[in-house]
């Protein structure tokens, strides 16, 4: 492992950091660039890891000249020899479009990937942190979802490839855990959005502001009346942050997301109003096994990290059509 340096971060300020090397999988994504960019900011060396599936070079740009930065094309479901002091396990295709896209992949990546970074993290003896998710609960009896929820998954339905895969990579962390003494630090993220999603991967922010400011109709699946709450990126991240700096003992799984709970249709409406939208709602079929509600109960992180979102699911629109408007026009940027 790594040795340890103190380092002053953040210009002139006072504030003190223990500057590690991170390794980041899945860093060339949505939720990956702004934790490599955090992490930078905080003073610390970053590996951005990634295979391009579903990830982009343009949305870490911005970071390649930067002299912490380093940027490695692999696949974690084959295994991994760096040095590191810190591993964030964030590859996998999070839309429903790119999971099922090659969903022996999609749990390739989920298991084969955790195997691979849980035994890094094993030789290393060091922290491992996974981005598990919401869908771990399925099409949830219990409202809000709570940590100790045991879900209702299908195991052999479209989603099971991603639901199924995340429950497995959670078996495998908890058996590091207790099987190697491995310091696991694993977060149930519910819906995220913000910039750097990706345009056409079909999930429900982002394709609604799209349609918005193309003025293209509004696709609502089913009637409207499902359930998510969502998550601003920033907010996330610093979760993510909180968690991984915790106490050994805290090892989730916890909760992270927006306790705010909208309808589908009421996302619509929100986003043609915050756009200024001509478009119109059209109504198509709805997937199956489409979660009909989800909630975080977000109190075990609130009592353990000290963590709750702050930015209103207003303000994040209002950032994240911004960023929409920008890319659509071809002036980009991050
Ligand atoms: P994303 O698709 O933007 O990012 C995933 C990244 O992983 C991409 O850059 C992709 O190229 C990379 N990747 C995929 N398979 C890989 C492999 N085998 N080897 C190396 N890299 C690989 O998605 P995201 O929204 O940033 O999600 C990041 C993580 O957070 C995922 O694990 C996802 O399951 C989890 N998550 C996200 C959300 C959300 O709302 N965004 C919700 C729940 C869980
Ligand atoms: N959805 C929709 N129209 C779209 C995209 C998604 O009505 O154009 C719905 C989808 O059926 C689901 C919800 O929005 O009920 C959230 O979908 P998303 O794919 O973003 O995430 P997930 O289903 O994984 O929570």
């Amino acid at each position: 492992m790594q040795a340890r340096t103190t380092v002053r971060v953040h210009g002139d300020s006072e504030h003190l950091a223990s500057r590690k090397t991170v390794l980041v999988t899945g860093g060339a994504g949505f939720l990956g660039s702004h934790l490599c960019e955090r992490l930078i900011a905080d003073g610390h060396d970053v590996i951005c890891l990634d295979n391009f599936f579903t990830g982009a070079k343009q949305n870490i740009d911005h970071l390649l000249a930067h002299p912490r930065f380093e940027m490695m094309r692999h696949d974690i479901t084959f295994p991994l020899y760096v040095e590191v002091d810190e591993i964030y396990n964030l590859a996998c295709p999070a839309s429903p479009i790119h999971y099922q896209h090659d969903p022996v992949q999609t749990t390739k990546t989920s298991v084969h990937g955790a195997i691979n970074m849980l035994g890094l993290a094993k030789r290393l003896k060091c922290r491992i942190f996974q981005a598990s998710t919401s869908e771990v609960y399925g099409d949830p009896s219990i409202h809000p979802q709570t940590e100790d929820y045991w879900g209702n998954v299908n195991p052999i339905g479209p989603r099971s490839c991603y639901d199924e895969g995340k429950r497995c990579a959670e078996t495998l962390f908890f058996d590091y855990y207790r099987q190697h003494r491995l310091e696991i630090k694993v977060a149930r993220i519910f819906n995220t959005y913000g910039p750097r999603m990706h345009p056409n991967d079909g999930r429900v922010v982002s394709n609604f502001i799209v349609q918005a400011l193309r003025g293209a109709p509004i696709t609502i699946y089913g009637d409207g009346s499902q359930t998510r709450s969502f998550c601003y990126v920033d907010d996330l991240i610093e979760g993510f942050v909180r968690l991984m700096n915790s106490p050994a003992e805290v090892t989730g799984p916890i909760n992270l997301g927006n306790p705010g709970e909208f309808t589908i249709r009421e996302l619509a409406e929100l986003t043609i109003e915050m756009v200024g939208s001509k478009s119109k709602l059209t109504f198509e079929a709805l997937p199956q096994d489409d979660p009909k509600q989800r909630r975080p109960d977000i109190s075990r992180a609130e009592a353990q990290l000290g963590w709750r979102p702050t930015i209103p699911l207003r303000e994040g629109l209002q950032r994240t059509i911004a960023y929409f408007d920008r890319f659509l026009s071809g002036r980009a940027g991050t």
